[in-house]
C-alpha cells in the first residue's frame, strides 16, 4: 500500500513527513507509457505532491506544474486531500541517460517555472510561482517552500526505475522546522540531512515511511497521521462539457457545423468521451 505519514520529532518543534508512493508512479508510467527520464521527473512531482497535500484541509487540492525550456516541456501533479493523485507529463518519451547514478531529471526539465495551485474550495484559489533552481524537482519544491511560504523546508524525492521501465521505488521525505524551533535542532538537522541516504535507497531497502523518517531524522518521532496514497481520476462527461463550454459559443457552432461526433481524452487518466452533435447543441443553449 501506498502511504503518507506525518509526524513530530518527540519533545521538538519540527514537523516531519514521508510518503512512499511507488504503485501510484507505477500507475501514471503504465497511464502515460513515460520513459525513465519522464518517470523519474513525473514520480517526483508526485511524491512532492503528496508531500504538500499534507499540508491541505478538508476538500482542499493542491495542484504542481513544472514548465521547463528542456525536452519534457510541462509536468503536472495534483493532489487532495485524501490523497488522490494524478498527474501528465507533456512529452511522455523522454530518455536522456544518468547523471552520476542518477536519472538526469535537472537537464530534462531545463529552465522556467514551478507554479503552485491551491484549490481552497468554493472557487477560491491561490496560485504562485517560483524559478526553477535546479530543474530536479525536490529542490525547486523546497524553494517554493521556503521564499513563497517562508517555511524552512528540506525535501528530498526520489525514483528508482528499473531497467525493463518499471518503478522500483518512488517517494520521499519533507523535514520543516517551525519559529520556536530550537537553534540547536536546526544545526543539528542541517548536518544530519547533508550526507542522508536517498529516499529511493531507503524505500528499496524495504522500509516503512515512518521508519524512513526516524532514520533521516536520527531522533523517535511521534505519528500524527497515516493516510493512503492513491491513482485517481475525478473526470466525468460533466466536466468534459465545461471544458468545451471554455472554448466559447464561436467554437462550438463551428464543431456543430463540422457534423462530427467529437473524441475527447483526459489528459490526466486517458479516459475517453464522445460528445455528439446533439450534445454540443444541447451545450450551445445553456450559454
Ligand atoms: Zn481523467
Amino acid at each position: 500500500m501506498d502511504e503518507v505519514v506525518k509526524g513530530l520529532v518527540r519533545d521538538e518543534n519540527v514537523l516531519v513527513t514521508a510518503t512512499i508512493c511507488t504503485n501510484t508512479v507505477e500507475e501514471a508510467r503504465k497511464i502515460h507509457d513515460t520513459w525513465p527520464t519522464a518517470t523519474a521527473a513525473m514520480g517526483r512531482l508526485i511524491a512532492g505532491s503528496v508531500l504538500l497535500a499534507s499540508t491541505l484541509k478538508d476538500k482542499q487540492r493542491i495542484m504542481l506544474q513544472v514548465r521547463g525550456d528542456g525536452p519534457l516541456q510541462e509536468i503536472v501533479a495534483e493532489a487532495d486531500f485524501l490523497y488522490r493523485v494524478r498527474a501528465y507529463v507533456r512529452r511522455p518519451h523522454i530518455y536522456m541517460g544518468l547523471k552520476g547514478d542518477k536519472i538526469d531529471v535537472g537537464r530534462a526539465v531545463g529552465k522556467g517555472f514551478l507554479n503552485v495551485i491551491r484549490d481552497l474550495g468554493l472557487r477560491e484559489f491561490y496560485q504562485s510561482s517560483v524559478s526553477l533552481q535546479t530543474g530536479e524537482i525536490a529542490t525547486d519544491i523546497a524553494y517554493y517552500l521556503n521564499v513563497s511560504e517562508q517555511i524552512p523546508s528540506a525535501i528530498s524525492l526520489g525514483v528508482f526505475v528499473e531497467p525493463d521501465n518499471m518503478v522500483k521505488a518512488a517517494g520521499g521525505f519533507m523535514i520543516q522546522t517551525l519559529p520556536q524551533t530550537r537553534e540547536e535542532i536546526v544545526s543539528y538537522l542541517e548536518r544530519k540531512l547533508a550526507d542522508v541516504e536517498s529516499a529511493s535507497s531507503m524505500i528499496r531497502r524495504g522500509l516503512r515511511a515512518s521508519e524512513m523518517l526516524e532514520e533521516v531524522v536520527g531522533l523517535p518521532v511521534d505519528i500524527i497521521q497515516i493516510s493512503e496514497v492513491t491513482y485517481s481520476c475525478p473526470c466525468t462527461k460533466d466536466r468534459v462539457f465545461n471544458a468545451i463550454v471554455t472554448l466559447g459559443r464561436e467554437e462550438i457552432k463551428s464543431m456543430i457545423e463540422e457534423g462530427k461526433t467529437i473524441d475527447v481524452e483526459c489528459y490526466f487518466c486517458k479516459k475517453k468521451y464522445e460528445v455528439t452533435v446533439s450534445e454540443l447543441k444541447n451545450l450551445l443553449q445553456i450559454i
